[in-house]
């Protein structure tokens, strides 16, 4: 079955990953910005990840057929070095018009800090500035809770953000009504040790209905699994659920939602 990744960081991973993904059905993926694992020393640093980002991954993608999008930005956990975050928030300008950038992203919280939350408004004003979608990384376990809500009342206090062309990914059991409630996307995570795993995002699918529901590997540098919508894929079909369920959320709401971008070329059309 053709899918889509909405959420997978493919400059950590290799190419026989994508010749993996695309023999799994994969036709298009979405790369946010993140964190390298270290925290990088300057803007020029970013600006060759960008390159990267821009020019290099899509035409990796392309030699196995698959559509290659992403999201720029810095992310939250470097955000308490404010002056690099305002030095790369200006840089981000020179890569919005290349051909595969769809908004801003993935920015959040990750430890719900004061300088993450002034570094997230400012990447809010970038993307409303430049009428960019954007793509929201919620944190991890104990600041998930306070985090998202965080997030999610500084977007919804503003009212030039439009809560459909957001989507806030790792949602899990106790976020995920909140987000769709007030009108977000909402995407779950699956990986191997933490967030979410194929059985808990068929469950939430089975709770919460597929509309503005969508999953992703956020395939990373760590212990990820880059292949793992295939394995909700299974999922679903053991449970018996329909094809046309399972289309819904591996391929037709992502495509539904990047369709927003004038950038994103539909696969079905
Ligand atoms: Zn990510």
């Amino acid at each position: 079955m053709d899918y889509i990744d909405p959420h997978i960081h493919m400059v950590s991973r290799t190419t026989d990953d994508y010749e993996t993904l695309a023999k799994m059905g994969c036709v298009a993926m979405s790369e946010p910005a993140f964190w390298a694992g270290f925290d990088r020393g300057s803007v020029e640093s970013f600006r060759d990840y960008f390159r990267q980002l821009t020019d290099f991954e899509p035409k990796r993608a392309a030699q196995y057929g698959i559509r290659h999008y992403t999201w720029l930005c810095i992310n939250a956990k470097e955000a308490e070095n404010v002056s690099l975050s305002r030095e790369v928030i200006a840089m981000i300008p020179e890569f919005l018009d290349a051909p595969n950038v769809l908004g801003i992203g993935e920015i959040g919280l990750n430890k719900n800090t004061r300088n993450e939350a002034t570094i997230f408004l400012e990447h809010v004003e970038l993307a409303v500035k430049y009428n960019q979608q954007i793509l929201i990384h919620t944190p991890h376990l104990e600041d998930k809770y306070q985090g998202t809500r965080m997030i999610l009342d500084m977007l919804t206090q503003d009212s030039r953000i439009d809560p459909s062309r957001v989507l806030v990914d790792h949602v899990e059991e106790h976020t995920i009504r909140e987000v769709l409630d007030r009108g977000f996307w909402a995407g779950m995570t699956m990986y191997p040790i933490s967030k979410c795993t194929p059985q808990r995002a068929a469950d939430m699918i089975e709770t919460y209905g597929t509309e503005r529901l969508m999953a992703n590997s956020a395939g990373d540098w760590g212990p990820s699994k880059p292949t793992a919508i295939p394995d909700l894929i299974l999922e679903l079909k053991q449970r018996g659920h329909s094809r046309d369920l399972i289309e819904k959320v591996v391929y037709q709401n992502p495509n539904q939602f990047f369709q927003q971008s004038q950038k994103w070329k539909s696969i079905a059309n």
